[in-house]
């Protein structure tokens, strides 16, 4: 009897192992991440961006449809007035703060359908992960396409989908500098007033 069940083992443990060399010549469904990136679906929604035009001035008029529409309630536009001097949109306004708080956000991208100068886009950026709540608070500076960099473009109308311009996001998200992070975005001084960010060291 024992040397039965022994025998039983054996053919058990040998049809686990036929799976396991079954799986060693099929194809690999894992890449190498971070080297060799997933291409996404061509609609794929990730990190937000503000764009500009070819001209370098700001898609943005301060308009605050993005807020409004937001369903999350995300959006934070604080609009003001041009001046001749110092025009940076086309528009009689612009947005002197602009932020969006991304662990509000759902990805749903009726920010980019409600916005009438095509400013605020989804790109197929994903990679924002961080230790710090308040870093996911990109303000303008972080969400704009810098002035040098061109007009950027629709996600749709990127050749490969996730743009070149990738690091810039990781090399400005840093909070720990006040003057550029936490404490220099409105729901940054909200979230810590009700205590519910990580304190700056
Ligand atoms: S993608 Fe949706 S949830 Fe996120 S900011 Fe835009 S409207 Fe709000
Ligand atoms: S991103 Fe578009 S919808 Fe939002 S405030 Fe600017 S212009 Fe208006």
């Amino acid at each position: 009897m024992a040397t039965h069940k022994r025998l039983y083992n054996i053919g058990a443990i040998l049809r686990g192992l036929s799976i396991t060399f079954g799986f060693m010549f099929r194809r690999k469904p894992t890449i190498q991440y971070p080297s060799v990136k997933k291409k996404h679906a061509p609609r794929f929604h990730g990190l937000h961006e503000l764009r500009r035009y070819a001209d370098g001035k700001e898609r943005c008029i301060g308009c605050e449809l993005c807020s409004s529409v937001c369903p999350a309630n995300a959006i934070t536009v604080i609009g003001a007035e041009n001046s001749p001097d110092d025009r940076r949109s086309p528009g009689e306004r612009y947005a002197a703060r602009y932020e969006i708080d991304e662990l509000r956000c759902i990805f749903c991208g009726m920010c980019e359908e409600a916005c009438p100068t095509d400013a605020i886009v989804l790109t197929p950026r994903f990679e924002m992960s961080d230790f710090r709540r308040g870093s996911f608070i990109y303000d303008k500076a972080r969400l704009i396409v810098p002035a040098d960099a061109g007009a950027g473009a629709a996600p749709d109308e990127r050749p490969g989908g996730i743009p070149g311009d990738l690091g810039r996001v990781a090399q400005i998200k840093s909070t720990v500098d006040p003057a550029t992070g936490y404490d220099a975005t409105w729901r940054g001084q909200i979230l810590k007033k009700q205590r519910k960010g990580l304190a700056l060291q």
